[in-house]
């Protein structure tokens, strides 16, 4: 029957229904702050957000916004390429371009569409595409449509690229790498410079979204290629609004003239209407605050170190480095279930992933940090966590 294929979810629905637990679809009821709503009738930290610099409720950003939807309306009602392309789109291209130091921007609809449509078109049949094993569902949505051959490489593993990039001898020449800045499950950070000495001996174009690393890391917030001084090998990068820049929307940039033509290839970019005025000034505001106020991502970091040593120093499971996203690794699903409930009701609300959401077989407790959280916010999050160990519920220091 059609619907077998579901009862998996049909069942794991119901056992959730059945527990009380609402881990997907939790509703947000009233937002107080970047960092405080109410989620389901309580009142808690918001500790489960990409907002990375909390200008989702930046006043500017506000004000931008409002001023936009008097404007210009409340939206385009039509794609880029037929009735859809407003002065503040281009505006924004030319704003992007102009924070990458490259020549060439399109700007999406979503992030999804930025990343999938990009993978989609930039490689077809006869191409080959290598990609990194836990890209996110975008990616692998988009190399899937691209028709072209596609190669995983090992997680974070810059010898298996390059040992596959060896293999296809003369073909690497074309191939299309794609990699991601900060992964958004783990928080771990590509090891780029070796990913673009790869690219350097054997060849390729190299593609990186950058989704949860722009605004976050390198000196002028442009990303992980920006940290890691390897943006002169990066062929492309893709990101999106939704994260540091608190609103919605995608792009691409390059330093390739082609990207203009690529623009009018692209499905998601042409089939799809364009994103509200409104959106996209809040998102040129924002892009102007993180240029403009580097403290932001000072203060960002300054709260990930503080929540990563707090986590690890419970000895509890969490990812290899201090970043933004701090996970905590559990292998029991119904654990982690009842952690995330019991965070909750404890007033912190984190995200909850279990397979086949994580890439590999463990679930997680995302946690995220904002700039816009304080010190003492990051405190109340930590100690959540201690008293989910007096409970039992999570291993006591020294046993994860
Ligand atoms: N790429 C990556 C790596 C992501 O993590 C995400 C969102 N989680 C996206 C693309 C899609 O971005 P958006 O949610 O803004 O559509």
């Amino acid at each position: 029957m059609l619907f077998d294929k579901f009862q998996s979810m049909v069942d794991f629905r119901a056992e959730l229904a059945e527990r009380g637990v609402k881990p997907f679809g939790a509703v947000t009821e009233e937002i107080y702050s970047a960092t405080e709503g109410r989620v389901e009738g309580r009142d808690v930290i918001l500790a489960g957000t990409n907002n990375y610099l909390g200008l989702s409720y930046d006043p500017r950003c506000i004000a931008a916004s409002q001023a936009a939807a008097q404007r210009w309306g409340t939206g385009t009602t039509g794609s880029r390429v037929a009735n859809g392309s407003f002065s503040e789109h281009q505006a924004l291209e030319a704003d992007i371009a102009d924070f990458y130091g490259v020549d060439h921007a399109i700007v999406f609809s979503t992030g999804y569409a930025a990343t999938s449509g990009m993978c989609a078109t930039l490689a077809g049949p006869g191409d080959v595409i290598l990609l990194d094993g836990d890209s996110h569902a975008s990616i692998y949505a988009g190399v899937r449509l691209s028709g072209a051959e596609i190669i995983r490489f090992k997680h974070n593993n810059p010898d298996d690229l390059a040992k596959r990039l060896r293999r296809l001898g003369e073909r690497a020449a074309d191939a299309l790498i794609i990699v991601e800045g900060i992964y958004s499950m783990l928080g771990d950070v590509a090891p780029l410079q070796e990913i673009a000495a790869a690219k350097r001996e054997f060849g390729g174009y190299l593609f990186v979204d950058e989704a949860h690393s722009m605004g976050v890391l390198g000196e002028t917030g442009r990303g992980a290629a920006q940290a890691a001084g390897i943006e002169d090998d990066v062929d492309f990068v893709a990101g999106t609004f939704s994260k540091s820049l608190g609103g919605i929307g995608g792009f691409c940039v390059s330093p390739h003239a082609e990207l203009q033509a690529i623009r009018f290839c692209i499905n998601a970019y042409i089939f799809t209407a364009s994103s509200a005025p409104s959106v996209i000034a809040s998102t040129r505001e924002a892009l102007r605050i993180i240029r403009a106020e580097p403290q932001l991502r000072q203060r960002l970091w300054d709260n990930a170190n503080r929540l990563y040593s707090g986590l690890a120093g419970l000895g509890l499971r969490v990812g290899p480095s201090a970043s933004p996203v701090v996970a905590v690794v559990l292998e029991d699903r119904e654990r982690t279930l009842a952690c995330w409930q019991a965070l909750l009701e404890a007033g912190v609300y984190v995200n909850m992933v279990v397979p086949p959401a994580s890439p590999s077989t463990y679930c997680l407790l995302r946690n995220s940090v904002s700039a816009a959280h304080t010190p003492e916010q990051i405190e109340t999050m930590i100690a959540a966590y201690a008293a989910l160990q007096d409970a039992g519920l999570l291993p006591a220091p020294g046993q994860a």
